[in-house]
C-alpha cells in the first residue's frame, strides 16, 4: 500500500516537470517566431514572451545589483529579475526544489540519469575526495560572477550594460546560440550529456552557478528533510534513492546545500512516517503534492504581482527591436538566429526609412 501511494507521490514531481517543461517549449517557440519576423524584416504579429528572461542569469544579476543600490527596477529584461527573485523565494522555502520540479535542465538531468541505471549495474561513485573537489567548481563559477558584478563593476558601468544594445538583444543572440550552434558549442554540451550519464546530475551537482546559489540559500531554508530515528529502521533504501548521495541515516534533519527537495528518499522509505520533508522545525509537513502545488503558486503569484505592478513586459519595443537588429544583421559574418537573404535585408531598409528618426532606447 505504502509503495502505491509512493508511487502516486512520484508522478507528481514528473507532472510538474512536465508542466514546466511544455510552458518552456511554447516559450521558446513563440519567441523563435517573433525572432524569426524579426530576421525577416517585419515587425512580429506575435508578442516577444518575457518568459524568456529566465534564461538571462547574467542580466538578472546585473539588475538585481542596480535594484539593491538605486530601488529601481530596471525596464529593459524586468522579467529576468522577478524570476530570479522567485527562484531564490523557492530556496528559502524548499531548498533546492527549483532545480528538481521546476528547471528544465533538472529534468533533462533526470532523464540521462535513468540511462544511466540502464547502463550501469552499479551506480558509478566518483571518489569523495575528486567529488567534494568538483562539487566546489560550481561555487568558483558563482564566486566569479558574484565577484564581477556585485564588487567590481561599478554602478554606472552596470546601468550602461543594462541600456546596451547587446543586453537588450541578449535573448536574441542566445536563440542565435543555440540555432546556430558552433560545433566547439555542440561538443561541449554533447560532453556535459555523456558525462551526465555516466555521473548522475554531474551539470547539476558540479557546475550549475545557479544550482550553487540556491544551495547556499538553502542552508537557511525554512523547510527541510526530517527523519524520525523512532521509525526509522536504518534500511538504507533513502540513501540509495538519493541522487545527491547524501548520508540521510546519519542525520535527523538533512540541512545539505546539495539536496534538492526531489522527495526520493521519501517515496523510498517502506516505513510509515520515517522520514518526510516539513517546514518550520517540522511543526508543518509538507506531502508532494503540497510542495508541487506550492512551487507552482509562488510562480504564478510572483508573477502575477509583477504583471499588475507593470515589472513583467519589457519596455523595448517590437520596433525598437528591429532598429537595433538592422545593422548587426548588415554586418558581415552575422549569425544571428535566421539567415536572412539580401531581399528581405532590403525590404527591411526601406521599412525602416518609413519609420523615420531613430528611436532612443532607455
Ligand atoms: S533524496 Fe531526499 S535527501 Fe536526497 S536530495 Fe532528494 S530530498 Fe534531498
Ligand atoms: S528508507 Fe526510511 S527506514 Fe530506511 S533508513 Fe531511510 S528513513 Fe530509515
Amino acid at each position: 500500500m505504502k509503495n502505491r501511494k509512493n508511487n502516486r507521490a512520484g508522478l507528481v514531481r514528473r507532472m510538474v516537470q512536465a508542466g514546466s517543461l511544455v510552458v518552456t517549449l511554447f516559450i521558446g517557440i513563440q519567441f523563435y517566431r517573433f525572432a524569426s519576423a524579426l530576421a525577416g524584416g517585419a515587425i512580429p504579429m506575435v508578442e516577444r514572451p518575457p518568459g524568456v528572461e529566465a534564461f538571462l542569469p547574467i542580466s538578472a544579476l546585473l539588475s538585481l545589483k542596480y535594484f539593491l543600490f538605486t530601488g529601481i527596477i530596471n525596464q529593459v529584461h524586468p522579467a529576468a529579475l522577478v524570476i530570479f527573485l522567485i527562484i531564490c523565494l523557492t530556496a528559502l522555502l524548499f531548498k533546492r526544489g527549483f532545480c528538481s520540479w521546476i528547471c528544465p535542465v533538472g529534468l533533462v538531468s533526470d532523464f540521462l540519469a535513468r540511462l544511466n541505471g540502464l547502463i550501469f549495474k552499479r551506480r558509478v561513485r566518483v571518489p569523495k575526495w575528486l567529488d567534494r573537489g568538483l562539487r566546489s567548481l560550481k561555487y568558483v563559477i558563482l564566486g566569479f560572477f558574484v565577484w564581477t558584478i556585485f564588487l567590481k563593476m561599478p554602478l554606472a558601468s552596470v546601468k550602461g550594460f543594462l541600456e546596451s544594445s547587446y543586453n537588450i538583444l541578449a535573448d536574441i543572440k542566445m536563440l542565435g546560440f543555440f540555432t546556430h550552434i558552433s560545433p566547439p558549442a555542440l561538443g561541449v554540451i554533447l560532453a556535459l550529456a555523456v558525462l551526465s550519464v555516466v555521473i548522475r546530475h554531474f551539470w547539476c551537482r558540479y557546475l550549475c552557478p545557479y544550482g550553487a546559489l540556491l544551495g547556499i540559500i538553502g542552508l537557511v531554508s525554512l523547510g527541510r528533510i526530517r527523519r524520525n530515528p523512532s521509525a526509522c529502521t536504518g534500511c538504507g533504501k533513502c540513501e540509495r534513492a538519493c541522487p545527491s548521495m547524501i548520508n540521510i541515516r546519519e542525520k535527523r534533519s538533512i540541512n545539505s546545500s546539495e539536496c534538492s527537495a526531489c522527495m526520493g528518499c521519501v517515496s523510498a522509505c517502506p516505513e510509515d512516517k520515517a522520514i518526510g520533508f516539513s517546514l518550520f522545525l517540522g511543526k508543518m509537513p509538507v506531502k508532494q503534492a503540497g510542495m508541487g502545488m506550492a512551487l507552482v503558486a509562488l510562480f504564478a503569484v510572483g508573477i502575477g504581482a509583477a504583471r499588475f505592478q507593470g515589472h513583467w513586459q519589457s519596455r523595448i519595443t517590437s520596433r525598437e527591436y528591429l532598429q537595433l537588429m538592422t545593422p548587426r544583421m548588415e554586418r558581415p559574418g552575422y549569425r544571428g538566429d535566421v539567415r536572412i537573404d539580401p531581399e528581405k535585408l532590403e525590404r527591411m531598409r526601406r521599412m525602416m526609412k518609413k519609420m523615420g528618426p531613430d528611436v532612443k532606447i532607455p
